[in-house]
């Protein structure tokens, strides 16, 4: 049977069978009447038992949930049943409507009505739009959407995966994943990072294997091998050992001979920075606010945002944590900030770019951020995502020092802000660069598409000239003021090495990636990294920088990394 390959982004060697995740349900056709051959009646009540199906279902999965998902599915459930949803929806059964198409107008109606309510009944509308989905799902006789349920351990398939599928993927049953779209920046290669599952990305092709097939999977080769020999499983047992011992950070970055490098964590809360913390970071280099009120249709209070800060705060004492302001937009859509009706979000109304259009905002989470720091031993940094130019960078120190926040800096994310990046220092303190958004701006490569995987990769040449440029800009200022790397290729053992190599002075990711670049670090001298990153610079393309760098890094193939 034929195997397949994609971009491999995160490591790990494993044995296991698929599942696939169904597709999203489609609407029904606008309009569509009741079938002649059913009566009113017997519509309603085919409504009424998928609606009890569902709940059934959901209830289920709820007891044997923990946590968020646990909570998550109870509302679920709880809404599949709902007396109003089912009443609506017979009533324009008995208008005329087919279930499928009464039970999506109710949906839509009921998800319109919550969101005139605001606050936290505007919040549920996404849940009654799931509920809609699941039950016209089971009208249909096609699978639930979203993550298979499932008491037996498997490897997830999906065409790609959305943020709000975390609060549902439960990393003891699902055991590495693969998609055939999304790319090495997109949301599943974040989210695999984030749980230590092995993953491949832009792996075209994998829609096709059907569920319950035997395969191995290689998150650092990219590799897929459908029904493996003896050969493959001893390296996936071979790895097992492995990860366990990668799974431990000194708390010390640092090259062999002694050059401090900062491993800080990326994190989206106080949960993750909780965790992050007990694995060792040495601060937190990117807090994603918009992480902490995703799903939320109306702007978070200064008192919530107060105490969703303070709760990571509290995780580092003594330590640099940078919070992010809101990153509304493109991939991740806060409908209190951004229109969903934009022609192209990437390159619209995103980040700090929306103080253009909604004043306010910002000012009101640099205060919430300015109070939660106060009387907290952490020492707070606050970045603005999406700057472009010296200009936009000194609108921002400027509001910060309003608030009395000392130490502002921006994201480097667009290639304008790295080819200016000596002006945007001279009005803050600190650049982080984002190499996620980085290289989808500078290779005109959406990060979310599989098949521009080759082009949106943090190894390309022309990305690595950006980060020397805005290492250039930082020391051209005379005193250097530090340049972090907070995107994706920080979590990547071998680039990490290049970085450093070309002179980023901290390296921020997900605390699961701590430990194997804090290992790969120590082996090499500050001086062979710079070799390195000339090696990686003078490559023709991304995957020779990849390959002459790796050639030389003989402990990532001993490690498996
Ligand atoms: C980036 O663009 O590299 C980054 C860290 O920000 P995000 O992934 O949240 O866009
Ligand atoms: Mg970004």
């Amino acid at each position: 049977m034929q195997n397949f390959s994609g971009v491999g982004v995160t490591p790990g060697r494993i044995v296991g069978t698929i599942r696939q995740m169904p597709p999203a349900v489609t609407e029904p056709p606008a309009g569509q009447k009741l079938a002649s051959s059913v009566t009113a009646e017997e519509a309603a009540e085919s409504i009424r038992s998928a609606s009890k199906a569902v709940q059934a279902e959901l209830k289920a999965r709820a007891g044997a949930a923990k946590g968020d998902a646990k909570a998550v599915l109870e509302a679920t459930a709880q809404m599949a049943a709902d007396p109003m949803l089912i009443k609506d929806a017979v009533k324009r059964v008995n208008s005329g409507s087919s279930p499928e198409r009464a039970v999506w107008d109710a949906g839509s109606a009921a998800a319109e009505m919550l969101r005139g309510l605001g606050g936290y009944m505007a919040e549920r509308a996404t849940d009654v739009l799931d509920v809609r989905s699941r039950i016209v799902a089971e009208l249909r006789g096609v699978p639930a959407p979203g993550i298979p349920a499932s008491d037996a351990p498997f490897i997830l398939v999906a065409e790609d995966l959305a943020p709000a599928d975390t609060a549902t993927l439960d990393p003891s049953i699902v055991q590495a994943l693969i998609t055939s779209g999304g790319g090495p920046q997109s949301h599943t290669a974040i989210i695999s990072r984030a749980l230590g599952l092995p993953a491949i990305v832009a792996a075209a092709g994998v829609e096709a294997l059907a569920d319950g097939t035997r395969i191995y999977l290689d998150g650092g080769a990219g590799t897929v091998t459908v029904n493996p020999g003896d050969e493959q499983t001893a390296a996936a047992e071979a790895w097992a050992s492995t990860a366990s011992m990668l799974s431990v950070f000194d708390g010390n970055g640092s090259t062999a001979d002694g050059h401090l490098i900062p491993l800080l964590a990326n994190v989206g809360g106080a949960k993750d920075a909780v965790k992050a913390a007990e694995a060792g970071a040495q601060g937190v280099g990117l807090l994603r606010t918009e992480f902490c009120f995703l799903g939320r249709d109306t702007e978070p209070s200064v008192e919530e945002q107060v105490k969703a800060y303070r709760g990571v705060f509290d995780a580092f004492p003594g330590c640099k944590v940078v919070v992010r302001t809101l990153d509304a937009g493109a991939d991740k859509p806060l409908p209190f900030l951004t229109d969903a009706t934009e022609p192209n979000p990437a390159l619209g109304v995103r980040g700090f770019r929306t103080d253009m259009v909604t004043p306010g905002v910002l000012e009101r989470q640099l205060k919430a951020i300015a109070t939660a720091a106060e009387g907290s031993e952490a020492d707070v940094w606050v970045m603005a995502p999406m700057i472009s130019t010296a200009e936009e960078a000194a609108g921002f120190a400027a509001l910060c020092s309003l608030e009395g926040l000392k130490t502002p800096g921006v994201m480097v994310e667009v290639p304008s802000a790295a080819l200016v990046s000596e002006a945007i220092l001279r009005r803050v303190e600190f650049a982080s660069l984002g190499t996620n958004d980085l290289t989808q701006y500078v290779m005109a490569a959406d990060r979310q598409l599989g098949p521009l995987a080759s082009l949106n990769d943090p190894w390309q040449p022309a990305v690595l000239q950006l980060i020397r440029l805005t290492v250039a800009g930082s020391e051209a200022e005379g005193s250097q003021k530090p340049v972090g790397v907070c995107g994706e290729a920080a979590a990547d053992p071998a680039l990490a090495v290049v970085l450093v190599g070309l002179g980023v002075t901290s390296l921020s990711m997900t605390a699961r990636s701590l430990a194997a670049v804090g290992t790969v670090l120590n082996t090499v001298t500050l001086q062979q990294a710079k070799e390195l990153a000339d090696l990686a610079l003078a490559a023709p393309s991304a995957v020779e920088a990849r390959d002459r760098v790796r050639s030389k890094l003989g402990i990532l193939e001993e490690l498996g990394l």
